[in-house]
């Protein structure tokens, strides 16, 4: 299999990184590198009518994907996910259209299966063998699981009260855990402070450049399951924002490609009450978010303070025409509820609140009945 990686670029100053040596952030503005991929030549050599004899699972995109010789890729079988038509959900709140993306059938129980995965492979294709990173629970226990996989150490910074299945799981996969007094930003000072003297490579979410790779693969499959027509509205529970970014990104270079035309979702970014600080931003009209302090949330995935990535989730909000709303853990525990008794689906709190989310938008007449409306549950109820 060709692959068509041609560097790296930053997301900001457009500075240009190669991808044969490992790379975190622009040294110039310090800010996340982005894959670029020979566009061009994809769209003459790859017709999307080769997926259809290709396995299920997100490595199918193999040409916009980074992972230079396919026998590097550090797998535990990556299937797609099911878009789930909830039609009673969707007659309960007034839409005609509404689908749920289940992201729980993923190695780990959540989402951040894809991130790993990819970034674990990269890793592994440029020789790391010792990573790191700070994490609000997910990413923890899926880096855990493709470091002992692939047979590397990784070295696990996240909150004490994070969720007991994460810790439990990272210990039992053989990490180095330390739990710290404090959120995933400090974590993620210790992780910057000590890597160089312990030759970490630090996997932080879009300090590292691959993980929004495999994130990008929802946009994928979303636009083949939606038939290369992407639907009018993507609700989206945002953390560090790796699988909007990674999405938005990944919408541009199917467009580019020529599969997908100019049409995109608007680009729906939840967030708790108790920690919102894209919200905030969205208010106030800013292009970057400030620290949020005192951040508290049952959605862990969501308890993230500060991201990296803060002024490409408010340019793909922006540009998508969509909104931030912020909902509460009150109507996020109401939101378990709803899924679960309408359709069976069990979901975490973070997915949860995308229903949250859905309910303060019809009620704010920011959505059609009409409209093809996406609901990402990104993990399962644990
Ligand atoms: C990490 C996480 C999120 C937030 O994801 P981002 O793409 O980083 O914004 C949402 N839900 C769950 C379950 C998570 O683990």
């Amino acid at each position: 299999m060709t692959n068509y990686l041609t560097y790296l670029e930053c997301s900001r100053c457009s500075a240009i990184y190669d991808h044969e040596s490992p790379q975190n952030l622009c040294t110039k503005c310090e800010k996340p590198l982005f894959a670029r991929y020979d566009l061009d030549k994809i769209a003459h050599e790859w017709d999307r009518a080769s997926l259809s004899a290709r396995e299920a699972s997100m490595w199918r995109y193999a040409e916009l994907l980074p992972v230079v010789d396919t026998a590097n890729i550090v797998s535990l079988g990556e299937s797609m996910t099911p878009i789930i038509r909830t039609k009673r959900l969707g007659n309960m709140l007034g839409v005609d259209e509404l689908w749920v993306k289940d992201e729980s059938r993923l190695p780990t129980g959540s989402f951040k299966a894809r991130g790993l995965a990819m970034a674990v492979s990269k890793a592994k294709e440029l020789g790391l063998k010792k990573l790191a990173i700070p994490s609000a629970g997910n990413a923890a226990t899926a880096l855990s699981i493709y470091a002992a996989r692939a047979g590397m150490e990784a070295n696990i910074f996240m909150p004490k009260d994070a969720p007991a299945f994460n810790r439990n799981t990272c210990q039992l996969a053989g990490a180095n855990v330390t739990l710290i007094d404090g959120l995933i930003t400090d974590a993620g000072k210790i992780v910057a402070q000590r890597k160089s003297q312990e030759g970490w490579f630090d996997v932080s979410t879009l300090k590292e450049p691959y993980r929004v790779e495999g994130k990008k693969t929802m946009g994928l499959e979303l636009a083949e399951q939606f038939d290369w027509k992407l639907p009018d509205v993507i609700i989206y529970p945002t953390g560090g924002g790796t699988g909007i970014v990674g999405m938005w990104k990944v919408f541009q270079e199917l467009e580019e490609i020529g599969w997908i035309g100019a049409k995109r979702p608007r680009m729906i970014s939840v967030q708790s009450a108790g920690c919102a600080p894209i919200v905030k931003a969205w208010e106030e009209g800013k292009t970057e978010a400030e620290p949020w302090q005192n951040a508290k949330t049952i959605a862990a995935g969501l308890r993230v303070p500060q991201a990296v990535g803060d002024f490409l989730i408010l340019d793909a909000i922006r540009h998508s025409n969509g909104v931030a709303i912020a909902v509460t853990d009150a109507e996020i525990q109401e939101g378990l509820k709803t899924l679960a008794t309408s359709e069976g689906i069990l979901s975490c709190p973070e997915g949860a609140a995308t229903i949250a989310g859905l309910k303060k938008l019809i009620d704010g007449k920011m959505v059609n009945r009409s409209e093809q409306i996406v609901l990402f549950n990104t993990g399962g109820y644990q």
